[in-house]
């Protein structure tokens, strides 16, 4: 059937869109969106304005980057720039160092309701820019949230959690139900309230940490003795790290080897990095 002129278009899937419609949460996401003064508001995927309308109640600038091209249309025709600097493009591919000083700001407060596919991509390139970006108010699956605040030793603690623990101080801001979106997604969802610390816990060698947390949780259900041999030695001597060395290593930095990569802190991957490239020097 064809669709009047004018008629909103239809959700699309494979961009993940999922509309909110509860005015309450959107509202709420909007408070939550206290910028400093150099502070720039990017906000990804803005799709029919849900959170766009209510920050721009509240801001003076706001700068939002949009895949769908149609919806990308139907945004800078309801809101002109300024105030509003819409980007038509994957937020992926943005270059989001240059983004504050095109704007005359220093820093980034990011906020979103972002698509189950492209969470964690988005919130390792966070991580990447941890000096840059400030502060971020992301709308994810519930679950994806869970696991960004999961204690050590939890289910849903893993390799998302320690590496964004490393550099931010994360907060469940709140949880949204399925029915205040359209399409209802299948799951529930909730906002995190991410403020960014790059040296909140002080990692040596940022390459190794990120090597040893990914090669830990590879096995999270094997002892850590089996699931760190896949490392290379730190040594001259190249190949996989020898069990002696591997237990000796370990002592130094006061980790278990009979436990998993689930039951170490982010300090615990951190001591054991330092060790490592103590090694290595
Ligand atoms: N912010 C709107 C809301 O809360 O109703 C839409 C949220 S919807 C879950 C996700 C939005 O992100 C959609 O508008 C979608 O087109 C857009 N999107 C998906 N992938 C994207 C990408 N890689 N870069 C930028 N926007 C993207």
């Amino acid at each position: 059937m064809k669709r009047p002129p004018g008629a909103r278009p239809r959700a699309r899937k494979r961009f993940g869109q999922h509309f909110l419609m509860d005015a309450e949460a959107r509202a709420a996401i909007a408070d939550l969106v206290r910028p400093a003064p150099d502070d720039l508001v990017l906000e990804i995927g803005p799709g029919r304005g849900a959170i766009t309308a209510p920050l721009l109640d509240r801001l003076d600038r706001l700068v939002a980057v949009e895949i769908d091209r149609r919806l990308a249309g139907q945004l800078r025709s309801r809101f002109p720039d300024p105030p509003l600097r819409l980007i038509e493009g994957d937020v992926l591919r943005l270059d989001l160092a240059a983004l504050p000083g095109e704007e005359g700001r220093r820093c980034l407060f990011v906020v979103g309701n972002l698509p189950y596919d492209i969470t964690a991509p988005v919130l390792f390139r966070l991580r990447e820019h941890a000096g840059l970006v400030r502060r971020a108010v992301l709308t994810l699956q519930k679950e994806v949230a869970e696991r960004l605040v999961a204690a050590p030793g939890s289910r849903r603690y893993g390799r998302l959690t320690v590496m964004l623990n490393q550099c931010a101080r994360i907060d469940l801001a709140r949880q949204i139900p399925p029915t205040a979106f359209r399409p209802v997604p299948r799951v529930d969802s909730a906002v995190v309230d991410i403020e960014f610390l790059p040296g909140r816990v002080s990692v040596v060698d940022m390459g190794r940490f990120e090597q040893i947390v990914k090669v830990a949780f590879a096995q999270r259900r094997k002892m850590l003795r089996n699931a760190l041999a896949a490392l290379p030695s730190p040594g001259p001597e190249g190949g996989a790290v020898a069990p002696g060395r591997l237990a000796d290593l370990a002592g130094r930095a006061r980790i278990d080897l009979t436990r998993r990569a689930e039951n170490l802190s982010v300090h615990d991957y951190a001591r054991l990095t330092g060790v490592w490239a103590e090694s290595a020097a």
